[in-house]
């Protein structure tokens, strides 16, 4: 089990991740999902042990990973965004080296490495430079190295990307094959990916996470922003203008004419509102006739998007509020400020 509290990491003044808290639970595998520059990869290198946080802990089966840093470290297996490979060795003396350094019996070696190599579909490689593979195969090596102790736990910072879709089919089945009796937390910025994957996700934006729950609930939460496709014949401009009066409607738009003579409308109203019964009123009043209707799910998709753009807009607002107060206390923020460089000097 993983958990994380509080945890924040500072790089100068860039705050990459803010007060993050949650936890994975045991045989289940996470998505952390999120745009780039969200704060993924700075999580997952946290997490590993890798770089200490600026504030808060992390929790792997009851050790905290800043103390038992060597013992915890081995249950960890870490796919890193750029892999550490070697690149003059070839595949099968790099992964046996890993598999020594992570404790490996020397007996048990060659056989766990062709076990891996199989895993992977990399045997073919076995015995090539590292150098001279393509990216695909020097993820997948990435991966196999990350595996190769058989960890109860696995780290997996973006791990399709650089594949061809057929690959990732293979890493995806592998990911969920190996989730069976471990613990993983992956990262991505592709969604399909995520909800494929994950029983659960966590949502991060700018350092904070937003929302977190099952792919399913994450979809069913906002999908009563309650959205209605219909298919209308009747003149256009007169048809919105009427849907625009609704009581509860939020929103509305003509998407084309799918079928000769009528037009098709996505109609946006609020969770309470069920607008069926008025949009029928509404259309016989104006001499319009629906002749398709039907509620329309969002998926995860717009969800993610709708949530990065609330999230978008408040910290926008509170950038402003910001900025003012800064200009408040010029003075101050100006002493601050020579002070902070000066102690970076100082790290440096
Ligand atoms: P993601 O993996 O979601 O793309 P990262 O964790 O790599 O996001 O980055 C989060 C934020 O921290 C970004 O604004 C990035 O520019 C910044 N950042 C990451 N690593 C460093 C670093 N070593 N020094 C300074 N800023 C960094
Ligand atoms: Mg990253």
């Amino acid at each position: 089990m993983i958990e994380i509290k509080n945890l924040s990491k500072d790089y100068g003044k860039i705050k990459a991740i803010k007060n993050l808290n949650f936890t994975v639970n045991k045989g289940e595998i996470m998505g952390f999902l999120g745009p780039n520059g969200a704060g993924k990869s700075t999580t997952m290198k946290i997490i590993t042990g890798f770089i200490p946080p600026t504030e808060g802990t992390v929790i792997i089966d009851e050790m905290d990973i800043m103390d038992n840093d060597y013992q915890t470290k081995r249950k960890i297996g870490y796919l890193p965004e750029n892999p550490p490979l070697y690149n003059d060795m070839t595949v099968k003396a790099y992964l046996k080296f890993v598999g020594e350094i992570k404790g490996l019996k020397k007996a048990d070696l060659n056989a766990r490495v062709n076990e891996v190599l199989g895993m992977l579909g990399i045997e073919d490689v076995a015995n090539r430079l590292i150098r001279n593979l393509s990216k695909g195969y020097k993820q997948r090596i990435g991966l196999a190295q990350a595996i190769i102790s058989d960890p109860d736990v696995l780290v997996l910072d973006e791990p399709t990307i650089g594949l061809d879709p057929a690959q990732i089919i293979e890493i995806r089945d592998l990911i969920k094959k190996l989730g069976k009796d471990r613990t993983i937390i992956l990262s991505s910025h592709i969604l399909p990916e995520v909800s494929q994957i994950c029983e659960r996700v966590a949502i991060i934006n700018k350092g904070e996470i937003i929302a977190i729950d099952t792919p399913d609930n994450l979809s069913k939460k906002l999908k009563e922003s309650n959205v209605i496709e219909t298919r209308i014949i009747g003149e256009q401009e007169k048809v919105i203008e009427a849907i625009k009066k609704i009581k509860g409607v939020t929103g509305v738009e003509a998407i084309g004419e799918k079928e000769k003579g009528s037009i098709d409308y996505r109609i946006e109203a609020d969770s309470q509102t069920d607008l069926r019964q008025d949009l029928f009123k509404v259309m016989s009043d104006n001499k319009a006739n629906i002749i398709e209707l039907k509620t329309v799910d969002l998926s995860l998709e717009d969800v993610f998007l709708q949530l990065m753009t609330n999230e978008a807009e408040v910290t926008e607002d509170k950038e402003e509020v910001e900025n003012k107060e800064e200009k408040a206390s010029g003075k101050e923020a100006e002493i601050k400020e020579d002070k902070e460089e000066k102690e970076e000097e100082i790290h440096e």
